[in-house]
């Protein structure tokens, strides 16, 4: 399968490690939009939040469970943003369900 975060996952294209266990991986985002931004995925190729039902939902508990370590191993005590884009209008351009973690300024609300 063509998706650039499955091959994250296989180690095929490199990234820098910010949490993983055997369901979530999270990794540096690569065009950073705050001081801290990781990108968080399951490790299953689920398309955007819009494909998430009750067979897979696990890897999203896992994932904010994820968030909270996150939080706390990296100095996020002030707050943080998750945010998921979903398809075209949300601004999607990876297809493979994944949240942002923006902390470490005041972040604008809403955004654009
Ligand atoms: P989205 O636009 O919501 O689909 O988010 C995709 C995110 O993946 C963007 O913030 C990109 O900067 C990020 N990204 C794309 N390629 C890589 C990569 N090779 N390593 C880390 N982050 C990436
Ligand atoms: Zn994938």
């Amino acid at each position: 399968m063509d998706c650039l975060f499955c091959k994250i996952l296989a180690g095929e294209i490199p990234s820098t490690k910010v949490y993983e266990d055997d369901y979530v991986y999270a990794f540096k985002d690569i065009a950073p939009q705050a001081p801290f931004h990781a990108v968080i995925i399951p490790k299953k190729h689920i398309q955007s939040a819009a494909d998430i039902n009750s067979e897979n939902s696990i890897y999203v508990a896992k994932i904010f469970e994820a968030v909270a370590t996150i939080a706390k191993e990296n100095n996020l005590g002030q707050g943080f943003r998750v945010v998921t884009n979903c398809g075209e209008d949300g601004g999607q351009t990876v297809g493979h369900l994944h949240y942002h973690m923006l902390g470490g300024r005041l972040l604008a609300w809403p955004p654009g």
